[in-house]
């Protein structure tokens, strides 16, 4: 008989494999898997007495935490709908979310509990608050309440692969956050692929840098879990605390955002504790210019491995480790293909198309969007019928992520079509004037933008962090850029940030950016 595809297989494997293993890894304390199920036991019977039932969304506000992992299994163990959400948000955002997800519960850690205090009051949805950590606040304290519950096997013999495993609101990088649904068949063959992929083992260690409530994060518990992998948490993106961390646990595995392990890489001049010699592999996404592979590899000795995806997809569909055949390339050469997003990973059909629907040339140049078909897709956006409809055609999800295809089948993203800078009837690619400003020695971040221009409708503008101490002016960026880039891809102007706007897992908010010179409306996008 065929065996659903349920999230929880994975960790009774990790408990009959890697039962009496040191597993979780939090602030304080250390949890083997054995004693992590126990309480996800515990979990699912204190759910189920609340009256929790299949399909409920049950919300968790909480940075990566061990509590927060067996939200994980102990809600979906139950039927109920994980809905983590972002730490970042206002307290408008989560009255919006949680009335919008309709979550019954709400597990909150104790450092955050500020943060959701007035709207817990006035939402009368919500039934049930319990807070992580020690504390001295109205609501009953997580602990207590969960060592009420007995730790014997919780069973339930309706669930289905089909059902919905969680509910996950996007970044909210171009807009509002949208809820996407995703099976529990979705995130099992993500893990599948991904664990494949990246090849892990009960010798990894993982730092959970990636915020587990988005998605970049949510997934690789999964994977870490199935294999006995030890797992980190990092409660707070601080380039020290993951320095000190990966050292101490000799962590050998990382996924962070570009602009995190930027931040560790600069920590790491500063301080320079011996080079953690344990880690093996550092995956990121968003496109970093090679430069960035080049130091990554070359200074901190990591290996560099690029992913691309989205929520949609619950959310890995690329990767961009070299096959057999480009390992005759040169260092150089090896580092502008990590630099791309890559081919497709098992169980992800991936194609770049034009505007009519066809694939375009595999000549590294021709630009089209990205669109997939994959074991990995969502269900659709919750409540959002148009949204999904828009977003999924034919069966295909269309990403709105541009991109090339070269002649090795490598997928390169050039920009997401809401970035793209139409100047004089030319699309210019941020990402490649970005990657231009990096290789600047002065520039720290940088982000191009359009601003509207009225002889060429939209122009590049630069906005820029300096290294400290650095002081080079608009003019001179320019100057620069122009030495590097055609002249219509150079910025026409420069502002300058102590820092620049970006989401809880570290996206540079290119909306926020734009906003203030396109005061009546956003750039528009077709
Ligand atoms: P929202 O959809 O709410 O605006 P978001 O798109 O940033 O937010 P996510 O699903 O977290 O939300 O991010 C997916 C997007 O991140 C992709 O569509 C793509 O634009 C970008 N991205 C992911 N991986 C890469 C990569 N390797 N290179 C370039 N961009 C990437
Ligand atoms: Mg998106």
């Amino acid at each position: 008989m065929h065996v659903p595809l349920l999230l929880t297989d994975f960790l009774d494997r990790a408990v009959a494999l890697y039962g009496d293993k040191e597993a979780i890894i939090g602030t304080d304390e250390v949890m083997t898997y054995r004693k992590l199920q126990d309480r996800v036991h515990q979990l699912s019977h204190g759910l189920t007495s609340l009256g929790i039932e299949k399909g409920d969304k049950v919300a968790y506000l909480a940075p990566n935490t061990s509590e927060m992992l067996e939200g994980f299994y102990g809600v979906m163990q139950t039927g109920a709908i994980m809905t983590p959400l972002n730490t970042r948000l206002k307290a408008r955002d989560y009255r919006f979310i949680l009335e919008h997800s309709e979550s019954k519960a709400l597990f909150v850690d104790d450092s955050l509990y500020h943060l959701v205090e007035e709207v817990i009051h006035d939402l009368s949805l919500l039934e049930h608050v319990y807070v992580h950590g020690n504390s001295s606040k109205e609501q009953p304290s997580y602990e207590q309440w969960l060592s009420s519950f007995p730790t014997h096997p919780f069973q339930r013999e309706d669930l289905k692969e089909s059902d919905i495993a969680s509910l996950l609101y996007t970044s909210g990088t171009t807009g509002n956050p949208k809820g996407v649904l995703l099976s529990h068949r979705a995130n099992y063959l993500h893990a599948m692929s991904a664990m494949h992929h990246l090849q892990v083992t009960d010798k990894d260690t993982l730092l959970h840098v990636l915020p587990m409530f988005h998605v970049n994060g949510w997934g690789s518990p999964f994977y870490y879990t199935a294999n006995g992998a030890a797992q980190v948490m990092l409660h707070k993106t601080d380039p020290y605390l993951i320095l000190d961390k990966i050292q101490k646990h000799k962590v050998t595995i990382l996924h962070m955002a570009p602009t995190v392990l930027n931040m560790v890489m600069e920590a790491y001049e500063e301080i320079k504790p011996d080079i953690p010699q344990d880690v093996r592999v550092v995956i990121a996404g968003s496109a970093p210019p090679a430069a960035f592979v080049r130091k990554v590899e070359e200074e901190m000795g990591w290996k560099f491995i690029q992913v691309y995806g989205m929520t949609e997809i619950s959310p890995l569909i690329t990767i961009s480790e070299p096959r057999s055949e480009e390992e005759g390339l040169s260092r150089e050469e090896q580092y502008l293909q990590k630099a791309k997003a890559g081919y497709p990973m098992i169980g992800s059909r991936v194609k770049v198309v034009d505007e009519l629907g066809d694939e375009v040339a595999h000549d590294g140049k021709s630009i089209g969007e990205i669109i997939t078909r994959t074991n990995n897709m969502m269900e659709g956006y919750y409540k959002n019928p148009e949204a999904t409809n828009e977003t999924i055609r034919d069966g295909w999800l269309f990403t709105g992520d541009m991109a090339v295809v070269d002649e090795a089948g490598f997928i390169e993203i050039v920009d997401r079509r809401k970035d793209v800078i139409i100047s004089g009837g030319e699309n210019i690619s941020s990402i490649e004037v970005e990657g231009t400003l990096y290789e600047h020695p002065s520039i720290l971040e940088a982000a191009v933008v359009a601003v509207p221009s009225e002889k060429w409708g939209e122009a590049p503008h630069a906005v820029v962090v300096l290294r400290e101490g650095e002081t080079i002016g608009e003019e001179e960026i320019i100057t620069y850029c122009r030495s590097k880039l055609a002249h219509f891809k150079s910025p026409r102007s420069v502002t300058f940030m102590e820092e620049l706007p970006k989401t809880a897992s570290g996206k540079i908010q290119k909306v926020v950016l734009r906003k203030p010179f396109w005061e009546k409306e956003e750039k528009h996008v077709n």
